[in-house]
């Protein structure tokens, strides 16, 4: 679309993600002159997808949280398809097989059926079975959608129920590498809100990934009239006495608007702003980024005898989720198989499909040249492939040493990539590769700005179904319902 000097907007929304859709298309349905401004000629932001050598991949879709089943009322899922006037079949979702988190002497395998993680920890965890439930309860009580809730140490209160830190440990690695933000605990709110979103709810994915999401939301979007401008960065955000008088874009011009949404993240926001603000956020920086590895398979893995959609594993004596002093940290992560989904007739992607994703350090990532960057992922690639081997079945039971079971993992590849906390600020503009941006969120959306408001990743509500959320009640909050 053309873009105008001076034009001007009831509402401009900063990035084409998750977020930045959701609240777009909620606007554009009221009537609203709305415009979308992406830095990026891809829409769908953190959650994007790419084609390379004939194949298509997701960025980083492992699974859609917030599965509910049709009919389950009142879920975020299903208000979700209510406020963006979404028919659930467009999402096409299917849901997971079976997921677990595995720890050194003991599994929990979880589904969508939240009554098998139960059975679970009553076999593992016989004494803290009672505990576990009084803490459910607790989770149920608990209005994880109040926007001016307090931030209180989610490890402290979920102790005060379960007296084993081996299941505290279990139970809060997939919450945390899913969503936390801040080191070794979560946020209380956020705890919920996870928790919900993993083991009440559950697992799904469209066959065709996350492509099929973003264009039922640019479809929708665009048959309500929104505009959107690719490769248009907001560049300065100008400000006079509490308000946003214009923004600047790269490009040189300057645009107006009674509000501006933003979905870049907080610190990222201010400091796009012409005034003092920025200083003092600087400590408000996500710590923690991830590497993953994508290895194509030349088989579907159930031919291998690997079934689990999501295993989350640890093989340390505790979990520690934090940056990394090294490049990578091994000794934690995910491993995710986007082939093990109940797809519509018994379909099949085309190519198998593993992913293994670990923490990283991004400085220490941005700090290496060329000719080390290249090198360092060949290095981490490895150990990443092998430490997933020791959570899967072998591939020949006679591989008994570690050369042999890469071996055989390499007999069986046909491609691989590797993303690093360099890629990710490269193609998000994420400060310091922070996927789960900000510690310190900003639940309620204000800014020092009074037509300034902060949606998805940073106000709080986690993954894509979670940020699509964050865009629908910013601007139902601060934009429809003042009106
Ligand atoms: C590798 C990876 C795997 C993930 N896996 C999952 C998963 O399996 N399930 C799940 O639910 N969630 C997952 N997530 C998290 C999920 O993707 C995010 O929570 C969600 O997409 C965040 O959306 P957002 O709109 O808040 O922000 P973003 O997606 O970050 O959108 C912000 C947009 O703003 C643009 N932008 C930045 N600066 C400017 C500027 N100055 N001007 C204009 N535009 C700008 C960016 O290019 C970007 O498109 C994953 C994330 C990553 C990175």
């Amino acid at each position: 679309m053309e873009l105008k000097s001076n034009d001007h907007f009831d509402a401009v929304i900063i990035g084409c993600g998750m977020s930045g859709l959701a609240a777009a298309i909620r606007l554009a349905m009221f009537g609203r002159k709305v415009i979308i401004l992406e830095k990026h000629n891809a829409p769908g932001g953190l959650n994007s997808f790419y084609s390379f050598d004939g194949r298509k991949f997701d960025v980083g879709l492992h699974a859609v949280t917030n599965f509910v089943r049709p009919g389950v009322k009142g879920k975020p899922l299903t208000k979700l398809f209510r406020q963006l006037r979404i028919d659930r079949d467009e999402f096409a979702l299917c849901e997971q097989k079976c997921s677990k988190v595995a720890f050194p002497d003991v599994e929990l395998n979880f589904s969508n059926d939240f009554e098998l993680l139960v059975s679970e920890i009553e076999k593992a965890f016989p004494n803290q079975i009672d505990n576990f439930q009084k803490l459910v309860k607790a989770i149920h009580d608990f209005n994880e959608f109040d926007l001016e809730d307090k931030d209180r140490s989610a490890k402290k209160i979920i102790s005060q129920y379960i007296t084993d830190p081996l299941l505290v440990d279990m139970l809060l690695l997939p919450l945390m590498y899913y969503g936390s933000a801040k080191e070794n605990d979560m946020e209380f709110g956020q705890f919920v809100i996870m928790f919900k979103s993993i083991y009440q709810e559950g697992f799904a994915r469209p066959f065709e990934g996350v492509r099929t999401i973003i264009k039922t939301l640019i479809d929708k979007y665009r048959d309500l009239g929104g505009m959107r401008k690719m490769k248009c960065a907001v560049k300065k955000i100008i400000t006079q006495n509490n308000n946003i008088t214009a923004l600047e874009l790269e490009n040189g011009d300057t645009i107006t608007a009674d509000h501006v949404i933003s979905s870049i993240g907080l610190v990222e926001t201010l400091q796009l702003c012409n005034d003092q603000k920025t200083k003092a956020e600087q400590s408000n920086i996500g710590k923690l980024s991830f590497v993953e590895t994508i290895t194509i398979l030349d088989k579907q893995p159930k031919e291998l005898g690997w079934n689990d959609t999501i295993i989350f594993f640890n093989d340390w004596q505790n979990f520690e989720y934090q940056k990394p002093k090294e490049l990578v940290d091994p000794r934690s992560g995910v491993i995710c198989m986007p082939n093990n989904y109940q797809y519509e007739n018994n379909n099949e992607l085309d190519e198998g499909v593993l992913r293994v994703t670990a923490m990283a350090n991004y400085d220490q990532w941005t700090s290496l040249d060329e000719d080390h960057y290249a090198k360092q992922k060949k290095i981490w690639y490895d150990t990443l492939a092998l430490k997933a081997m020791s959570f899967l079945k072998p591939i020949n039971n006679d591989s008994t040493n570690d050369k042999d079971k890469l071996d055989n993992l390499k007999k069986q590849t046909v491609y691989v990539d590797m993303f690093t906390p360099r890629t990710i600020t490269k193609f998000t503009s994420h400060l310091d590769g922070a996927i789960y941006g900000a510690p310190n969120k900003v639940k309620n959306g204000k800014t020092h700005l009074d037509n300034l408001y902060i949606c998805g990743t940073d106000q709080g509500f986690l993954g894509i179904i979670g940020a699509m959320l964050s865009g629908i009640s910013m601007a139902n909050y601060h934009i429809l319902q003042k009106n």
